[in-house]
């Protein structure tokens, strides 16, 4: 299975709202294309990738269910949407599109979420704590937030910044 290449914070991509994926469009390629999404975040070490950080602007998600234990349960979930929402929780949060950036963010303590599987048959899950940020995180890509967005001014300035000097560091790394 391929891993495949993340999007960084600054490629537009991470700024457009995904497009809804239609029932005709899961088939098998689709359903590879998830595992290679899954590949991807596993070998990156993440707990969740969004479709349009590997460069396609679908409504798809994919996370670990760290219930299980890492990399023991991959999940994913097609157009997903959150349907409740309970409490609010702060915990800390990274980005595979922005390395090395981690910060404080306000979350949902408990969610529901309804989408589709990669069968294409309508699930409704429930998770809280550290599932339930994960999952938000995600579908926030799916609407063109980062998680940075949702910090305060200041903080959100700094987190940038830093960023833009990591990330001229990370481009040249790779082209080395
Ligand atoms: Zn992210």
């Amino acid at each position: 299975m391929p891993v495949l290449q993340l999007r960084y914070m600054g490629d537009p991509i991470l700024r457009k709202k995904a497009a809804k994926v239609e029932p005709e469009e899961i088939d098998d390629k689709f359903r590879q294309f998830i595992a290679d999404m899954l590949e991807t975040m596993y070998t990156n070490e993440g707990v969740g990738l969004a479709a349009p950080q590997v460069g396609e602007s679908k409504r798809l998600i994919v996370y670990d269910n760290m219930e299980a234990g890492y990399r023991l349960d991959p999940q994913a979930l097609i157009n997903p949407e959150i349907v409740e929402r309970e409490g609010s929780c702060r915990g800390e949060e990274g980005c595979l599109s922005i390395p090395e950036i981690k910060d404080m963010v306000e979350r949902a303590e408990r969610i529901v979420v309804r989408g589709l599987d990669r069968d294409g048959n309508e699930m409704e899950i429930e998770a809280e704590g550290m599932q339930a940020r994960v999952i938000q995180h995600e579908i926030d890509h799916l609407e063109g937030i980062l998680f940075v967005d949702r910090l305060g001014g200041v903080k959100k300035r700094l987190a940038v910044s830093r960023w833009k000097k990591l990330r001229k560091e990370l481009e040249a790394r790779q082209s080395a």
